[in-house]
């Protein structure tokens, strides 16, 4: 399947187009990701939109698209968004929603879609319920990625970031090939500024009160797939990838 990179209408919003063929294709997947900061979740999802096309579409990617703004160019309400970012707190429901709703078009995209970071509290989920169903469009699964917390932390402080094409990577777990190089478009690998201790604490207590209740929320709604965040990028993937043809097959 052909890699889904051009998440340009998703980072931009507004006017920007992609190049996804609009038409549907076959079975497209409609998929939320959970799962704590540090499960790896961002790399399963580069993965899944590669190999399953349907588009990585993430809600912390737009925020951080938007840090490239001049001051001048941003809402008080994004100004306000990146200082929560910073200090690791969840962005104002509100804010997170109206940027959601104006890019409704790459929910209704004929290659699918998979949210990373979004919905990230119950109201959220709600939201994203009635926005789908005012679409005609409904989910076909939720994949919780689960890890016990010491490793979590050890992996938040080895991730770093492309600047420019957003793509993750681990110091140790999976480093580029250049230190420091981005191995899709040569850009340079940083470390998120929310993924420094001081945030990843915040991160951590944020998600347990506001992101867990998501778990029982779809678990009840019969969408919840667990899956374990243990082992390599390609075990984890074969445990999505079987999780989902058994999703199919029901
Ligand atoms: P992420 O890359 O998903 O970990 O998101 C980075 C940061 O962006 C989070 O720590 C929040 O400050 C903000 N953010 C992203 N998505 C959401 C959301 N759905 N609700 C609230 N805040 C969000």
């Amino acid at each position: 399947m052909e890699a889904t990179r051009d998440r340009a209408a998703w980072l931009k919003g507004g006017s920007a187009q992609c190049n996804i063929p609009a038409e549907e294709r076959e079975a497209p997947w409609r998929l939320v990701l959970l799962g704590a900061p540090g499960v790896g979740k961002g790399t399963q999802a580069e993965l899944i939109s590669e190999r399953l096309g349907c588009c990585h579409l993430s809600t912390g990617d737009v925020f951080r698209a938007a840090k490239t703004l001049d001051e001048c160019e941003r809402s008080p309400a994004l100004n306000q968004a990146l200082d929560c970012m910073r200090k690791g707190e969840l962005v104002s429901d509100e804010t997170v929603l109206s940027m959601v709703k104006e890019r409704t078009k790459c929910l209704r995209c004929g290659g699918g879609f998979l949210l990373d970071g979004f919905p990230r509290t119950v109201a959220q989920a709600e939201a994203l319920d009635e926005l789908l169903e005012s679409e005609g469009l409904a989910l076909d699964a939720v994949l919780s990625y689960e890890m016990p917390i010491e490793q979590i932390v050890e992996r938040l402080s080895g991730r770093r970031t492309c600047s420019e094409c957003k793509a993750v990577y681990h110091v140790v777990g999976r480093p580029s090939k250049v230190a420091g190089v981005c191995d899709h478009c040569g850009g340079e690998l940083i470390q998120r500024e929310d993924d420094r201790p001081e945030s990843v604490k915040v991160r951590m207590e944020t998600y347990e009160r506001s992101t867990m209740p998501l778990i029982d929320y779809f678990k009840a709604r019969g969408l919840l797939l667990p899956v374990s965040a243990l082992g390599t990028v390609e075990e984890i993937y074969s445990r999505t990838a079987g999780a989902l043809a058994a999703r199919r097959a029901e």
